[in-house]
């Protein structure tokens, strides 16, 4: 395939340069005015001025991609941390919750997470697929290219393996990647009759040979609270993830502490949530690889607070930011809009935010290929109709970009 240019972009933010931990100043941005960008295949070539770039190629070998207007261009944003493979709906626990009921009278009601458990139990893998196909094309509308997609509505060895296969299929299909995560860990399901360790230990000889037969997935993710998993039930379980070669992602400290310190423990790629974290589990993470992810979608959903990412960053931890788009607790599904609330609260840098749904976000799924864009890493950007970046977070998630490039393609919406 020929190579192409692609530019020029009025500013071209590559996001190289910064750490993946700490806190970040704008000042600290690299922006390319009048920027371009040579792709071959689905790969960036090189990145530069766009007058210089021209100088640079062959011109009966390069295609030009003219962009034409304002337009930022910014790396695919990845949204690390979403439960978009689900059958029904909860707007009846929504409206409930914000009618004053608690968690109890809800799940009385036959809601909660269980209803959902039951809805995708009762869905076909292809409206499975469809559900998902959608959901995630909106997310690539807004920018988003790489999605992260967890199980964990299935609980039971078979509809585990129905909704991982679901999101391989889709995967397959589709132009957005998504990363697939095993959530079998995500509550002890109402059905077993056994202990939580049992329902575990089952798990992880039944179905984790098969994740890897199929390789439906290299993540093993659990649900770590009171009322969902201990820390002292959860060991057995990653010890074996981690034998197997599997990676750990945990979500911890959503409403009681104990998961962070499990995630550093396991030395997982990830601690989600985090909203209930105090100075000390702010610590040991800040000292640890673990990226901290915080999920502002959760914390808008249910009227709760906010992970402490100023704290985070400041004590020197990493944060990604992800939507945690699930049909509970995060129905929205929009990762800039709640990036940028995120951003207001928490007094977060556009260097942060930016950092925490692009490069921070890769390394929270252990991705290299992507994040940031330079030459060698995948082609995956997206141009917002704008002459200033601070145009896109100022917006509130309002701006979406007009133009999305995912392994050098554009994508015609
Ligand atoms: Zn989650």
């Amino acid at each position: 395939m020929k190579q192409k240019l692609i530019g020029p972009f009025t500013q071209l933010l590559p996001m190289t340069g910064i750490t993946v931990n700490g806190a970040v100043k704008d000042e600290q941005l690299l922006v390319i005015e009048n920027g371009g960008i040579i792709v071959e295949n689905n790969i960036i070539i090189a990145i530069g001025q766009y007058k210089d770039l021209l100088k640079q190629i062959d011109i009966k070998d390069t295609l030009l991609e003219e962009v034409k207007g304002d337009s930022v261009c910014l790396p695919g944003f990845i949204d690390s941390h979403t439960h978009i493979c689900f059958g029904g709906t909860r707007a009846n626990d929504y409206a409930m919750r914000n009618a004053g009921k608690t968690y109890l009278e809800i799940s009385k009601a036959g809601g909660g997470i269980w209803d959902t458990v039951t809805q995708t139990r009762k869905a076909s893998i292809l409206e499975l697929e469809d559900g998902i196909t959608k959901r995630a094309n909106k997310h690539l509308k807004n920018g988003v290219t790489t999605i992260e997609v967890k199980s964990g509505y299935g609980l039971s060895v078979y509809e585990e393996l129905k909704m991982l296969r679901a999101i391989k299929n889709v995967d397959n299909r589709i132009k957005a990647d998504l990363i697939s995560t095993c959530l079998a860990a995500h509550m002890h399901p109402k059905d077993y009759s056994g202990t939580a360790s049992e329902y575990l230990e089952e798990i992880s000889i039944s179905l984790f040979p098969l994740l890897k037969e199929e390789r439906l997935t290299t993540r093993i993710d659990a649900f770590i609270e009171e009322g969902a998993f201990t820390a002292e039930v959860i060991a057995p379980y990653f010890k074996k993830a981690k034998e197997m070669g599997f990676t750990i992602t945990v979500h911890a400290d959503q409403f009681s502490t104990g998961g962070s310190k499990v995630a550093v423990d396991f030395n997982a790629i990830s601690a989600d949530h985090l909203e209930a974290s105090t100075a000390e589990e702010i610590e040991i993470l800040a000292k640890s690889t673990v990226i901290a992810t915080a999920l502002p979608g959760a914390s808008i959903g249910l009227g709760c607070a906010f992970t402490p990412a100023r704290k985070i960053l400041d004590a020197g931890g990493a944060i990604a930011i992800a939507s945690d788009h699930n049909p509970g607790s995060a129905p929205m599904g929009d990762l800039l809009t709640q990036a940028s609330i995120l951003g207001t609260f928490q007094k977060l840098s556009n260097a942060e935010i930016l950092s925490g749904i692009t490069f921070r976000a890769a390394a929270a799924l252990n991705l290299k290929d992507r994040g940031v864009l330079k030459s060698g890493l995948l082609a995956d950007f997206s141009a917002f109709p704008t002459s200033n970046y601070k145009e896109i977070l100022y917006q509130q998630g309002q701006l979406k970009p007009e133009m999305v490039w995912k392994n050098g393609a554009k994508i015609d919406f």
